[in-house]
């Protein structure tokens, strides 16, 4: 298994704000295997606790090397499905990666899904309570294409919505799309919840969603997930500066 990473932008600076971690399996044979084509097994065999515990130490690892290396501002985000949540563990899982790394707690982003705060028994709310506490940052990924129960929002001070590829990416075209977005980012702005459009592919979107207001993004346009040392390539090539993460 590796790592791949992906940059999140801001959309008016063009700063890079942070990365998110993606996993990809290199399966011998096969080439490189994308997480849609293992997670669910993962999930059904129980594998998936290893595999995020993986996930979540040497995402806090690379984090902490960049931080080393000069790169203070690059926040690094992973995703946690609502499987992993079935156990307690979860919560050390996350604590022993940040510990491990040392990486400090506000560099850490949470990627969680809107099926995973619908099914809440309490024993999430706490979960999350506690990272909150530590200083790690929440994100709900894939928003409006859940149950999109709005009172977790108020209930567990979510610090990032990322709206879902599938409002973004027809955005010019599609009338519908805009008036979503458009409500998303309003609501967003006024509970002062951060916002970021995943899957942009075309300036014209970059420069729609900056217009309406959208913090930051992520898509293809600006780089496709890499590997930790192409991802370091990259942001030379981009001529970001270690310090400030500018051009
Ligand atoms: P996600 O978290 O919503 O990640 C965004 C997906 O959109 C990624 O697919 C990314 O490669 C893709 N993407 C980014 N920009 C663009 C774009 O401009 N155009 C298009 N067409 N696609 C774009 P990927 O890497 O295949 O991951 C798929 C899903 O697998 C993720 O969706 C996430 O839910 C899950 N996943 C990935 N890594 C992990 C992990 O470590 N743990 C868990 N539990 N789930 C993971
Ligand atoms: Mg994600
Ligand atoms: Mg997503």
């Amino acid at each position: 298994f590796e790592l791949y990473y992906q940059p999140q932008l801001d959309l008016s600076s063009g700063k890079v704000i942070g990365v998110e971690a993606l996993i990809r399996w290199n399966r011998p044979g096969h080439g490189v295997v994308a997480p849609g084509h293992f997670i669910g097994a993962a999930e059904d065999s129980g594998l998936i606790r290893p595999l995020g515990r993986w996930v979540l130490r040497e995402a806090c690892r690379q984090a902490a090397q960049w931080r080393t290396a000069g790169w203070t501002g690059l926040k690094v985000a992973v995703n946690l499905s609502a499987v992993q949540f079935r156990h307690q563990s979860i919560r050390w899982d996350v604590f022993d990666a940040l510990e491990e790394s040392q990486l400090p707690a506000e560099c850490l982003e949470l990627e969680l899904t809107e099926s995973l705060l619908l099914a809440d028994d309490g024993g999430v709310s706490s979960t999350l309570s506690s990272w909150k506490e530590a200083g790690i940052q929440l994100a709900i990924d894939d928003f409006g294409t859940g149950y999109s129960s709005l009172s977790y929002l108020k209930r567990l001070a979510i610090d990032k919505l990322k709206i879902d590829r599938s409002f973004v990416s027809n955005l010019l075209e599609d009338e519908q799309d805009r008036y979503i977005v458009r409500a998303i980012l309003q609501m967003a702005h006024s509970l002062k919840i951060s916002t970021v459009a995943e899957g942009i592919e075309h300036p014209q979107i970059g420069e729609q969603l900056a217009q309406l207001g959208c913090n930051s993004g992520q898509g293809y346009l600006y780089a496709k997930p890499l590997p930790a040392a192409e991802f370091m390539a990259w942001l030379r090539e981009q001529k970001f500066t270690p310090l400030t993460g500018q051009p």
